[in-house]
């Protein structure tokens, strides 16, 4: 029977390649729910052509206006509690919404004992400590749509004692992003136009722009870590500018298992449907006829330093990822508003962990709270930076 898939998100860049897979795969999947923002008019497109049962609208004054377009043929829910519901109402939950407010679809799905595929980051490392409760849940399992993440899943077969005392270090590959290789001098002069080039991916602009300060990968240190159980330590970065290599795993007897494909997210995201089946697509497909080259380099800490504030971060522990992520979060969001240059991006995220105060991460609440805190502190340190 095939399984019934929810997208929320599915306006977006993750969205848009999840659609183009499930249309490949009609007989093994079921679209029963989408979720998104802003882009109502591309939802509803969606919803119509996959027939939908199901949608999430972010805001509660959009919902009579979408079920108008959609002449009740689809129930319409809102805000968070919405997308918490979609999340309960699935075989697989796909969670492509960006930042925080990704937070109820990860929490309700695993809840749930579902199968979350999962590419909205921010939300799972924010609240880990929570995620890690619900991830006991029976039928609960998380799949990494992160390219990185995923290509560790798939080098991390065979390895299935807790804590993976066979693995000497996760290495996580980074393309280094539009500003490779750039000065610090050069880097004061880095414009919007700069960041959101990225050389070989085309993603949404707030991980375009996480990627263009290494921030990105700072959050997928955290991401690695939490996901597979492995202390932040044995967490590496290599810079690999083709980014063909996703991802290796160095085992404690020297060996590196890494998995190749072209830079095509729609590779991961069938991993994650379909697993622990292949789905036969070849989106990723290498032409090893031609001549490949592959390179690596360290990445450089100094002029990126999002990598050691996110190490520094996973080493604090407690709420210090959800500070870090909803700091940030705020920084890129006044970056994109054209409110902050960018190199201060990263500077105010420093600024607010400096002042980090850790609590309680027992519940939802206290995780908002923080976010809540982190986020306040970020907008008075923009107001000074900028
Ligand atoms: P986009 O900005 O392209 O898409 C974000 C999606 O989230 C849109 O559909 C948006 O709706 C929706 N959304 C935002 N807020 C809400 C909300 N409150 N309720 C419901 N839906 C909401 O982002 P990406 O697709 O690039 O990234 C999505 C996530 O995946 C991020 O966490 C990112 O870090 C992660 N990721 C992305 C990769 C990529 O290649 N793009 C690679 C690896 C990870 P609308 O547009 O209608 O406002
Ligand atoms: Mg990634």
């Amino acid at each position: 029977m095939a399984r019934r898939v929810a997208l929320l998100g599915a306006t977006g860049s993750i969205g848009r390649q999840t659609l183009e897979v499930l249309r490949g795969h009609r007989e093994e999947f079921t679209l029963v729910s989408v979720a998104a923002a802003r882009r109502l008019d591309e939802l509803a497109d969606i919803a119509r052509e996959f027939a939908v049962t199901h949608i999430g609208v972010a805001r509660e004054e959009d919902r009579a206006m979408m079920a108008g377009k959609l002449a009740g043929r689809a129930d319409v829910v809102a805000g968070p509690a919405g997308l918490a519901q979609l999340a309960r109402e699935a075989d697989i939950v796909v969670n492509a919404v960006v930042g925080f407010a990704g937070l109820p679809v990860t929490l309700a799905a695993l809840a749930a004992g579902k199968r979350l595929a999962l590419a909205n980051k921010e939300s799972f490392i924010a609240a880990a400590p929570l995620v890690e409760r619900v991830r006991a849940t029976p039928g609960a399992e998380v799949v990494p749509l992160d390219s990185e993440h995923c290509a560790i899943h798939q080098c991390l077969a065979g390895s299935s004692a807790p804590g993976h005392p066979d693995v000497r270090a996760l290495w996580l590959t980074a393309s280094g992003g539009p500003f490779r290789g750039w000065t610090r001098d050069r880097l004061a002069e880095a414009t919007r136009q700069d960041a959101l080039h990225h050389p070989t991916w085309s993603m949404g602009p707030k991980i375009t722009v996480d990627s263009s300060t290494l921030m990105n990968k700072g959050f997928e240190v955290l991401e690695a870590s939490a996901l597979f159980g492995i202390e932040v330590d044995r967490v590496k970065v290599v810079v690999h500018p083709q980014s063909i290599v996703h991802s290796m795993v160095e085992y404690v007897d020297g060996s590196l298992l890494a998995q190749l494909a072209r830079p095509d997210m729609r590779l991961p995201i069938a991993y994650g449907l379909g697993y622990p089946e292949r789905l036969a697509d070849g989106w990723g497909a290498l032409d090893l006829t031609q001549r490949l080259s592959l390179t690596f380099e360290p990445p450089d800490v100094e002029a990126f330093p999002a990598i050691p504030l996110a190490y520094a971060a996973a080493r604090a522990g407690g709420a210090a990822a959800a500070w870090l992520s909803g700091a940030n979060e705020v920084a890129v969001d006044a970056f994109l508003a054209g409110r902050l240059r960018w190199s201060e991006i990263v500077p105010v995220v420093a600024t607010v962990m400096d002042g980090f105060v850790d609590g309680p991460m027992r519940e939802v609440a206290d995780v908002v709270a923080h976010d809540a805190a982190a986020r306040d502190r970020a907008a008075r340190a923009i107001t000074v930076h900028s």
